[in-house]
Parts: structure tokens; sequence; C-alpha cells
């Protein structure tokens, strides 16, 4: 592979497979532009080489045909606008003769942007000869995408065979990512703790396996600890419990034990009368929850033991909120979390929060700049920690 930074892009098409997967309104409005933003910085740079780039993406679920509601052409205006006025051009079909001859007229410092890559079946099956056509549009391929790293697909991970390892890099966006998940995982500082919070066990049973291997310290947090108290005898009221879990759950903390890698479960909680933003609350210690009663929120004792382990961190890895940060009587465990992280980077850990709702909680909490990087990969980054490899990264480095 070819380091993005190092190339000279004068004079080439750069295929780059970004991931403009941005909701739109039924105006078709894009309501959040965050993934287009991201990988503005990869295009500039090609643009500013003198070479032009061929965008190609999926946007939303579509059936495997063309439907105007997950076309990509409303993002053309937006993308020019971000690219500061550059031209963007658009295919009505990602591959195909109007596609071909587009590419082909593209002239240095211009953009072209591919119609859904979806609306082809052959796109997700990571069909070969599709792949292959796609390659035909650009001297050299560009992986941005890493939000798709994961999947198997023609235009993330297929397609780089196509293209010599000199003339196949990733973009910055995912450059970043990689050299981020890297660092933790490979390059690890120790003492390394990995914070997993959010709903359910069954979601995190891979990455806590996998970071077993790993990690000194591991904090559980977030609904998916009472499963935990529950399986070592604790009464947990109402509160969220995989009930099939309960073994594997002893099993993960017998693990944890011969490995000697320290669980640190919340030892009380924030508990309401009800699901709800308005419920009565008091606190608990978690493992006596009463009654009609639900822990939705790590208390003010677990605060602190988990805000001491991860000062003593050198390495950090944030994934899932510690209580239901969606409602305000409940986000002072994320927020405490969040602020302990903060902390810890400051004095020189590298912390990384990675999956969708603790990337949201430190941006509506306004940690996004105080940490060491913030993953906009969710399922992606989640599965490179659960220790698979990634197709995505893998096509590059062939
Ligand atoms: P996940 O997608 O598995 O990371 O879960 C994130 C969701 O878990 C968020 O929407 C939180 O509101 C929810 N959550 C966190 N803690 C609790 C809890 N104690 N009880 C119920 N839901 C929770």
């Amino acid at each position: 592979m070819s380091k993005f930074s190092d190339h000279n892009f004068k004079g080439e098409k750069a295929l780059v497979r970004v991931d403009f997967n941005v909701p739109l309104n039924d105006k078709f409005e894009i309501t959040d532009d965050n993934r287009m933003r991201a990988t503005i910085p990869t295009i500039k740079k090609i643009l500013s080489d003198g070479g032009s780039a061929i965008l190609m993406s999926h946007l939303g679920r579509p059936k495997g045909g063309p439907e105007e509601k997950f076309s990509l052409k409303p993002l053309v205006k937006h993308l020019s606008d971000l690219l500061g006025g550059v031209p963007v051009f658009f295919a009505n079909d990602c591959i195909g003769e109007q596609a071909a001859m587009t590419a082909n007229m593209l002239r240095p410092g211009e953009v072209l942007l591919l119609e859904n890559l979806r609306f082809y079946k052959e796109e997700e099956k990571g069909d070969e000869a599709f792949a292959q056509k796609l390659a035909k549009l650009g001297d050299v391929y560009v992986n941005d995408a890493f939000g798709t790293a994961h999947r198997a697909h023609a235009s993330t991970a297929v397609i780089a065979k196509f293209f010599a390892p000199d003339k196949r890099m990733f973009g910055l966006l995912m450059e970043g990512e990689v050299a981020s998940a890297e660092k933790v995982m490979h390059d690890t500082q120790k003492p390394f703790v990995a914070i997993i919070g959010g709903a359910k066990v069954s979601d995190k049973i891979l990455i806590i396996e996998n970071l077993l291997e790993r990690a000194t310290d591991i904090i559980i947090g977030g609904g998916m600890a009472y499963t935990f108290m529950k399986a070592q005898g604790g009464k947990i009221g109402n509160s969220l419990c995989e009930e099939d879990r309960l073994q594997t759950a002893l099993d993960l903390l017998k693990k944890a034990e011969a490995k000697n890698v320290c669980i640190h479960l919340p030892s009380d909680s924030v508990i309401a009368d009800k699901f709800d933003a308005n419920a009565n609350t008091s606190t608990a210690p978690s493992n006596s929850i009463p009654d009609g009663w639900m822990g939705l929120d790590i208390g003010e004792n677990a605060c602190e033991q988990f805000s001491n382990v991860i000062k003593k961190s050198k390495t950090i890895l944030w994934n899932g909120p510690m209580g239901v940060f969606e409602m305000q009587k409940f986000q002072h465990g994320t927020k405490t979390i969040a602020e302990a992280i903060a902390g810890a980077t400051q004095k020189g850990a590298f912390s990384l929060v990675g999956g969708g709702d603790s990337v949201a909680a430190v941006n509506q909490f306004g940690f996004a700049d105080k940490v060491s990087y913030v993953s906009t990969g969710g399922g992606a980054m989640l599965e490179y920690f659960e220790g698979k490899e990634l197709p995505g990264i893998a096509a590059i480095k062939g």
C-alpha cells in the first residue's frame, strides 16, 4: 500500500470510496453532514495536488435497483459548497457509459460523484466483475469509508486487487481511524482500561472476550452491568437483564480472574421507579435494588471508583454509555466518565472513543476535542476490537 500523504495525485483520477450515507429529510435535504465533512480533507488534498476525484458511496438500503429516495444527487450542491465551490459533476449510474465518459472528461481540480453503489446488488455481494467495472474509472484507489470497512463489498474490499499496491491507499480519515485503533490494540501503553457500557451484554461479549487478552482493567457500566450483578446473586429489581446470558457473564468473570484482568462493576446505581425522564429517583447498591425499581445510571461511588481506574491508565478505550444518558436525570455517570477520560488524556494517556452512543455522548457533553480520537465507524470499530480482520483494511494492505 501507498501512504496517502506521500502520494502525489498530479494528473491522476483518484477513485475514492467515501461514506456519504447521510440522513435526508422528506425534502431531500441533508440533516447531518458530518460524514461528508469528515472526508473533505482527503478530497482537497487530491485536488490541490492537481488530480481529480471520482467519489463513490452507498446511501441507505435500496433493494437492489434505483430508487429516487436513495439517490446521491441531492448531495451535489452541498458537496461543492463544502469544497469551496469546486465543480462537482454527477453520473446517474455508478458504472456504464455515462459514468465512464464523465470520468474520462474530468479535468484536474474537478469532482465526479457517482450514483448510489447499492443500486446494484453486486455491490453488497462483493461481485468481482462489478468491482472491476468500477476500478476502470480511476488510476488510483483511495478508501476513506471506515464506517463500511467491516463489509467485504465490491467497492470497499474487492476492488483493491485491481490496483497495484502503490496505487491503493487509505484516505486521511481512514488512515486516522486505523492508526488510532492499532495504537490501542497493538502499540498499547499499559495500564490499559476498556470501558464498556450500553444496553446489552449479548452485543458486547466478543469485544469483552478479546479485550481480556489485552486490557489491564475492564469497566462494565450501563444496562449490561445488571446481568453481571444478577449472575453473582444480586437483586436487581426491574433493571435490564438478559436471563439467557447469566452463565456467559459468570464465564467472563471467571476468565478475567484467570487472566488477571480486573473487572470493575458499578458499586452503586441511580435507580428509578420507571423508565421515564420524570421518574422518581434514588440510589442503591447495584446488587440490592428494591423490587419495582431499576438501575438507569451508575451512582456517585461508582463514578469515583471508575474515575480512579481511568486516571491511572495510559490507554483508554470507551464503547457504550454508563446509563440512559439521553435523559437528564441519568446522564451524570456518562458525563463523569467522559470528564475522567478527558483528564487522563490531558495528562498524556491515549484515549479512543468508538461506538455510536458513546460518540454521541462525548459530542453532546462537549468532550470530543478533549479525547485523543473519536471514531466515526461504530460497527467497524466494534468488529476491530472483537479481533476480526476488517476486509476494507486487509484489502488495502494486501
Ligand atoms: P448500546 O447501543 O448497546 O451501546 O446501548 C446504548 C443504549 O443503552 C443507550 O440508548 C442507553 O440509553 C441505554 N442504556 C444505558 N444504560 C442503561 C440502563 N441502565 N438501562 C437501560 N438502558 C440503558
